[in-house]
Formats: C-alpha cells, sequence, structure tokens
C-alpha cells in the first residue's frame, strides 16, 4: 500500500472530510495539562518559564517524532514545518500559544497548538502530503501575565512591536525577556515577518455565546474595535455634615447618574456594542467630604468601526446632558484606539465549508479577546475557529471543554487547512 501519495487541489474537501483522532488529541492536551499543574485542576505555565520550556520541550518532540523541523526566531517563536510537495511556496500556519495565565486553564492556546499538531499527525498518518507546506506556530508570551505587553510575540513578529522593545521588557523580579530567552535557549534566527500563505488558529471561545446558543463551531469573521476614554467630572467639596443636599455640587451623584445613562446608550447598540466602567476613582477620598473629583475609564467595543464611532458620540452626549444638567464640569480624553480586524473572507469560507461539509452546527461570530490572530491578520490572510468553553469562563483553573468539540474544531482546522494548502 503506498503511504505516500499526494492530494491534488480539491481531492479533499468536496468528497468526504478527513477526520482526526479524538481521543488521541484528548490524551495529548492532558499529557500537556500535567506540565506545571496547579491544585485546583489548571495550569501555571508563565511565558519563557521553565514550566513553559517543558511543554515547549514536549511539543517539539512529538513535532520531530512526525518528521517535522523545529526552528525559532529571536523572540523565542517557535515554527515547525510540515513539508509539502512544493516547498518553494509560502506555508500555511495553525497555531496559538503554550503560555498560560498564572492560574490558568488547560485549554487556553494549548487546544490551537495541539489540535494543529493533531492535524499533522492525521496528514502523516494517512501518508498525505498537501502542496503548501503546513507549518505550526507557538508565539511567545500571548497572555502577557509575565512580560507586558500581551501577544507579544506575534506583535515582534509582523512588526507591531520592535524585537529591541519586546528584549527589554522585564518581569516583577526584574529579569527580561532577553535573559529569558537566553537562560531558556529559545532564540533563533528564522526571520521575522517572513511570508505566510494563510493563519489559521483553533482557540476555545473564552464566552458563553456557542454554549447559549447549543453550537459547536465559531465561524470567527474578525476582532472588534476598541475605545477607551478617560472621564473627568468636577463637581465642589465640601463638608458633609454643613451643606445642606439641595445646596450640593457632588460629582459622584452626578457619575452615578452618568453610569446608568451609560449602561442605557450601550444597551442601543446591544448585543455587538459593549459598555465597561472598569477603574473609578474619587480623587483625595475621605468619608465626611462630598466628592469633588470623580474620575473613571471608558471601554467601548463594536466589530464595526463606524458603528463604534456613532456609539462613542452618544455616549459623549449622554455624559455632556447629565453634566449640564447637574451643574458638574466634564472632561472626556481619547487614551486609546483599536480598529476593527476583519478576517480573510476566502479563509471564512473554507472554514465554512469545512464546517458544512462535516455538518456540524456553527455560527458566524467576532472576537470579544485579543489573540496572535488579531496581530497576524495584519501580515497575511487569517481566521479563527471557536469551540465552546463551558459557562464561558477562561484565565481561571476552572476552563473546561468537551472532549467532542474538541475533536470536531480539529476536524474543522484540519479540512480547511488541508483545502487551503492544496490551492
Ligand atoms: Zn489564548
Amino acid at each position: 500500500m503506498s503511504r505516500n501519495h499526494n492530494l491534488s487541489a480539491g481531492d479533499m474537501v468536496s468528497e468526504r472530510a478527513l477526520t482526526i483522532n479524538g481521543a488521541r488529541l484528548w490524551n495529548n492536551l492532558m499529557e500537556m495539562a500535567a506540565i506545571g499543574a496547579t491544585e485546583k485542576g489548571g495550569n501555571s505555565r508563565l511565558a519563557l518559564s521553565a514550566e513553559d520550556s517543558a511543554g515547549r520541550k514536549k511539543f517539539i518532540q512529538d513535532c520531530q517524532s512526525l518528521g517535522m523541523t523545529v526552528t525559532s526566531d529571536a523572540v523565542g517563536n517557535l515554527f515547525c514545518r510540515y513539508q509539502g510537495t512544493a516547498p518553494e511556496l509560502d506555508p500555511v500556519v495553525m497555531g496559538s500559544h503554550l503560555d498560560t495565565q498564572p492560574k490558568g486553564g488547560r485549554f487556553d492556546g494549548v487546544y490551537g497548538v495541539l489540535a494543529a499538531l493533531e492535524v499533522i499527525r492525521t496528514l502523516k498518518e494517512a501518508g498525505l502530503q498537501p502542496k503548501h507546506s503546513i507549518e505550526i506556530a507557538v508565539w511567545t508570551n500571548e497572555e502577557g501575565a509575565r512580560f507586558t505587553p500581551a501577544m507579544m510575540g506575534s506583535a515582534v513578529f509582523t512588526g507591531i512591536m520592535s524585537l529591541s522593545d519586546a528584549l527589554a521588557r522585564q518581569d516583577i523580579d526584574g529579569i527580561s525577556v532577553a535573559a529569558s530567552l537566553e537562560k531558556e535557549g529559545w532564540a533563533g534566527n528564522s526571520p521575522a515577518g517572513r511570508q505566510f500563505n494563510a493563519y489559521f488558529e483553533a482557540h476555545i471561545e473564552q464566552g458563553p455565546v456557542l454554549e447559549n446558543h447549543h453550537r459547536v463551531i465559531g465561524v470567527v469573521t474578525g476582532g472588534q474595535a476598541i475605545r477607551w476614554l478617560d472621564i473627568t467630572v468636577n463637581g465642589n467639596s465640601a463638608h458633609a455634615g454643613t451643606t445642606p443636599m439641595p445646596d450640593r455640587n457632588d460629582a459622584l451623584l452626578a457619575v452615578a447618574e452618568m453610569v446608568g445613562g451609560l449602561e442605557d446608550t450601550a444597551m442601543a447598540f446591544a448585543p455587538q456594542g459593549m459598555m465597561t466602567i472598569g477603574e473609578l476613582t474619587i480623587s483625595s477620598p475621605s468619608r465626611n467630604t462630598i466628592p469633588g473629583e470623580v474620575t473613571f475609564s471608558l471601554d467601548l467595543r463594536h466589530p464595526d468601526d463606524e458603528v463604534l464611532a456613532q456609539f462613542d458620540q452618544a455616549c459623549r452626549q449622554r455624559l455632556a446632558v447629565i453634566a449640564a444638567r447637574r451643574g458638574v464640569q466634564l472632561l472626556v480624553k481619547d487614551h486609546w484606539l483599536s480598529a476593527a480586524t476583519p478576517f480573510d473572507e476566502q479563509c471564512v469560507e473554507l472554514v465554512s465549508q469545512a464546517v458544512n461539509t462535516l455538518g456540524y452546527t456553527y455560527q458566524r461570530m467576532i472576537s470579544g479577546a485579543g489573540h496572535d490572530a488579531i496581530h497576524i491578520a495584519k501580515h497575511c490572510p487569517t481566521t479563527m475557529i471557536f469551540i465552546p468553553c463551558a459557562g464561558g469562563i477562561s484565565h481561571n483553573e476552572a476552563e473546561s471543554i468537551e472532549p467532542e468539540h474538541a475533536e470536531q474544531g480539529a476536524n474543522v482546522l484540519l479540512n480547511a487547512v488541508v483545502a487551503r494548502a492544496n490551492t
């Protein structure tokens, strides 16, 4: 029996779908979860720590046993390559991250890396060699828990962050990224910014939408736009015991009304529009002084840049109306803006086709969280595949997924990637 027949374009998805070995994938996930395991069933593999290195080494061994070649770049991103029949073509890349939060779960990031490994195992086992080479990328420091910012490896790869800036970042003990790379031996000379044909990232949803809607696959169409505002409200500080209620100019009471008003405005843009006030501070707080100044943050999100701009305007108007009625001064400052990241239509379509061929329930959705794929989308055609996680819980030791969903997500990844790699 020939173990090494090549695929011709479109050979695979149109007829019948290839499938991975779900038990083998789950076993591999549990083996990785044993590295840096925490008491409550989670994982702690902080970026470039000894535990992270142990996880990477296990992954590399598994790749090498499949005959894959392993390289790394200057910030320690790993690239494991399964050679195609036309190795001169740009690779189709799958990937995610193996680092975790200090008390993280077993699946965030890890799922995407090990689903990708299972895809290669399946191809190898079937003796299939696609036209394009297929690589698995393991991005350094996606979590941003030990070193900031998050998604550092993919930011350096795509030129969003400079290598020198990344290398100089230090953890809480003053140990730099450069020193950690050196100690653990992860820096290599694979060139940053090398061309990819496409990038596919499978990931747990980290939210409750798929579970609530009883869908298995999230066909991810992009990342949402984000605006951060800083808001300062000034009234008058005064004595809590001598100033009658009608004579007060209490900044906090004005802000209380603003908070309710902003929720009301956000509901008009829901469910895609989202509003969060995560920081709120009374300046020089004192229990017997009427608050004179209150500052708060405002995080606004929407998948559409233009709608987010309208949402932003509606919030500002609401704040201005309340401030005028309350007689407080209002200052609204832009803090940060990140445009929406639409994913590549052809890649999204390949994922949709794979889902249809496999007959899974799905829904199109946007990514609420940041991912390496959001950076990589600026570099090459990119998309993501989500699977449900129990209760939408993530960044938590209790993070949990169904083995069946893990298998189904990997099947979608396999068929989408193979279709791309044969064109
Ligand atoms: Zn992640």
